[in-house]
Formats: structure tokens, C-alpha cells, sequence
């Protein structure tokens, strides 16, 4: 079976990472995040929400209004729930998951203190549009780019997050980069860097002695998950029993506003020498998603399916398609050995936590419930993907109106 995804880290890696003694590790890594990325400061944490979190805390605003995109992962409406403030949701384009600069604008005040970027996807937004909407209504608010998706994505410009005041990546298992768990925030001015690094030391616990080691036995137990022997096995238990479900749904927050017991803890050394490692090699990596994103999307196109545009140089830490039935689909590409992500299958408004703005975002509504993420992870070849097209062809041939077949906007009744 061709997996969804599989964890960056190898084995080797792993127990490289494990042996190796460096006191400085997490340093060192903070300085080649923020170098690699275009930041003159970064700082580790234990989650991406956790640096957002603790910038916010840092900030020291009260009920401040933080606008963000609807369709994006929601522990980043959570970090910010939890600092004390407020989330104003953008709502997604009609034709396009990424929320396009009139629907910012919509969603901006004077009000608004803090903006989140999102490339999600790894597909760049229109930063040109996104500074007119934020000069025209906001022109106080801080600027951050949620890179979670997109490290060191590029429009025509450059990198896309050079004028944002700052900067949050993500390590998880499922990112570009991992360190098993693991966020960074990036930073430009020196004073607030030097006054979030004093507060996460202060009110972050030390990890525990077996830290490292449950995180080692975490890597190993995820990267054998996904791949056969065990995929299969483990593909089998998440759909049809209850086992796995404390591990994902805790993971991506989708029972409301909270932070995972561990999001105080500080980062060990061990994940800041697996995250230099895979640092290294992050070039490769992002060529070889783009390749296959790319094949996707080319061969996609050509056959009628809908594909979401793009510009600049998307870095593709998913190939995102959007269709009619997607468990429907998902259960036929998997009876061809093809598991497809659903990586994002919400939108925040809906989600407990956040009732008062339901009904508020109908087009990231509408993507939410509609998102399957086909494989696209460094290690799957050309012959994959052309083996994913051409099973999405057959479904299409016999299921037509299970797939979006044109450039149609998104119903709005369809949405509610
Ligand atoms: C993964 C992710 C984050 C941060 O995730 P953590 O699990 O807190 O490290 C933030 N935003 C988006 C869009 C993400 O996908």
C-alpha cells in the first residue's frame, strides 16, 4: 500500500540523535532555524502552538483581536483562545482554500491586533494584496506567517514571510521537518525575543530523565507504523477500532480549546539534533514533494479535475484535492492499495470552542468537508503518483459526481 504520509526521521537518524552529546544542540538549532528561514532570532518550543502561545503571553495583550484563516489547522485559534484573546476568522476563497485578500480585508479592524498568514499547503498567498488590506484596515497589527506548512515559501518577491514581524514553524511528525514535536518561532526585533526566550524559561518545565527516550521509542513506533509490514495493520485499527484515536484526534486538538499536557515542557537536545539533521536536508526534501505535487497537478488538470491554483514557489507539504465524496473516495483508492490524507478536515468555525462564529466562513466550511490530501512524501517516486492518477481516473470514470470536475465557485447554500 502507497502511505499517506511517512514520518521524515529514519531509524538511523533517530539513533544517531540519541547517542550523540552536544549541550548546545538546542541553540544551534535555534540559529540554523532562524538563518535557514531569513529570521535573525529563533526560539524552540515543545509545539508550534506553544510558540504562538507564548508570544501571545509575551505580548501580555487582554481579549486583543487576532485575525486567522477559518480553514487552517486549529490548534492555532486554540493558542490563542487560551493567551486570553480574541480569534476574528477569515473565510476562504470561492474557488481556493487560501483566504484571498478581500476576504482579510472583510476581516480586519482597527480592532485587529495580530494577523496569522497562512500558506497552507505550502501554497503561497497573495502577500501583495494581503499589505494593501493590512495598510487600508489595520495598519498596527502584527504580522505573522504560519510556516507550519510552508518553511521557506516564495512568491515572485522572495521568501514570503521577509516583511513579517514573525515567523511559526512546525515540527510535528506530519511537517516537512520533525522533531517529533516541536514548534519554532522566529523573530525580527531583539528586545521581544530576549523577553519570550525569558519567559519560556521561566514558566517551562525541564523535561523529565525518560523524556528522550519515550520521544526515541515515539520515532520508531510512527516511521514502522508506515510502512508495511505494520501499515496495513495499522491502517486497519484506525478506521475500525477506537485504539489509535487518543493518539490523532488528541494531536490535532478537535475537542476544543486546550494544550497537550506536554506543551509546557521544553524541547530536549535530542529533538534539536534530529531537527539539525533534517534541516540539512530540507532542500531535497522540498524538491521532491514539489516534483510530485507538480505531476499531480499536471496530469490532474489535463483529465478534468479540479486543481487549486497557485504562483511564486510553492513548497507542497501536501498535494490538497478538493471533491464531492471524499470517504467515498477514499475507500476506493484505498481497495487500489492508495491511502490519502485528510489532513484538514474542518473548519475552524465549527468546532467546539468557537459556536459564536459558525455559519461565519461558508467557503472554508465547504473546503473543510471536502479536502483529501494525496501522498506526496519524500521516497514516493513518479511511478507512484502516476499509480494515484490513474486510480483517481477510474473512480471518476464510474463515480463522476463524486469529484469536482471545473473551476465552479463553491456553492454558497452548499456551505451552510
Ligand atoms: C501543525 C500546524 C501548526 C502547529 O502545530 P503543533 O502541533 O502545535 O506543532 C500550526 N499551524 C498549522 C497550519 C499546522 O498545520
Amino acid at each position: 500500500m502507497i502511505s499517506r504520509f511517512l514520518p521524515p526521521n529514519s531509524l538511523t537518524e533517530l539513533c544517531r540523535a540519541a547517542l550523540e552529546r552536544d549541550a548546545r544542540s538546542v541553540r544551534r538549532f535555534e540559529e540554523a532555524s532562524a538563518a535557514k528561514f531569513g529570521f535573525p532570532h529563533g526560539l524552540f518550543f515543545p509545539y508550534g502552538r506553544a510558540a504562538l502561545h507564548t508570544l501571545l503571553r509575551t505580548l501580555g495583550w487582554k481579549d486583543a483581536e487576532v485575525v486567522m484563516p477559518a480553514y487552517t489547522c486549529v490548534v492555532a485559534a486554540h493558542a490563542v483562545v487560551l493567551s486570553g484573546n480574541r480569534v476574528r476568522f477569515a473565510d476562504s476563497a470561492a474557488d481556493h482554500f487560501l483566504v484571498p485578500p478581500h476576504e482579510l480585508e472583510a476581516a480586519l479592524s482597527p480592532a485587529t491586533r495580530m494577523v496569522v498568514a497562512t500558506p497552507l499547503f505550502g501554497y503561497p498567498i497573495d502577500r501583495l494584496g494581503y499589505r494593501r488590506a493590512i495598510r487600508v484596515r489595520a495598519p498596527n497589527a502584527m504580522v505573522v506567517y504560519d510556516l507550519a506548512h510552508a518553511f521557506a515559501v516564495e512568491d515572485d518577491e522572495g521568501p514570503q514571510a521577509a516583511d513579517a514581524d514573525a515567523a511559526i514553524l512546525g515540527f510535528g511528525i506530519g511537517k516537512q521537518i520533525s522533531t517529533l514535536y516541536g514548534g519554532m518561532l522566529l523573530l525580527r526585533d531583539q528586545a521581544l525575543c530576549d523577553a519570550v526566550r525569558e519567559l519560556r524559561n521561566r514558566t517551562f518545565r525541564k523535561p523529565g530523565m525518560l523524556r528522550p527516550a519515550k520521544l526515541w521509542a515515539y520515532g520508531v513506533a510512527a516511521r514502522c507504523a508506515f510502512r508495511e509490514p505494520l501499515l496495513s495493520a495499522v491502517d486497519w485499527l484506525e478506521r475500525k477500532t477506537p485504539l489509535l484515536y487518543g493518539i490523532t484526534e488528541y494531536y490535532y486538538g478537535k475537542g476544543g480549546p486546550s494544550l497537550p499536557v506536554d506543551a509546557c515542557e521544553l524541547p530536549t537536545p535530542f529533538q534539536a539534533r534530529l531537527g539539525l539533521r533534517q534541516l540539512a536536508d530540507y532542500d531535497r526534501r522540498v524538491d521532491c514533494r514539489t516534483t510530485l505535487a507538480r505531476f499531480y497537478h499536471a496530469e490532474l488538470s489535463r483529465y478534468g479535475f479540479y486543481c487549486f491554483g497557485f504562483h511564486g514557489r510553492p513548497t507542497f507539504s501536501h498535494f490538497p484535492l478538493a471533491v464531492e465524496r471524499r470517504e467515498a473516495v477514499a475507500a476506493t483508492l484505498r481497495g487500489d492499495g492508495i491511502q490519502v490524507g485528510k489532513l484538514i478536515d474542518y473548519s475552524c468555525p465549527q468546532l467546539p470552542g468557537y459556536e459564536s462564529t459558525r455559519g461565519t466562513c461558508p467557503n472554508a466550511a465547504y473546503f473543510g468537508a471536502r479536502m483529501l490530501n494525496l501522498p506526496n512524501w519524500p521516497g514516493l517516486g513518479v511511478h507512484d503518483a502516476r499509480r494515484v492518477v490513474a486510480s483517481l481516473c477510474r473512480v471518476r470514470d464510474r463515480r463522476p459526481e463524486w469529484f469536482r470536475t471545473s473551476n465552479e465557485p463553491a456553492p454558497s447554500v452548499a456551505a451552510a
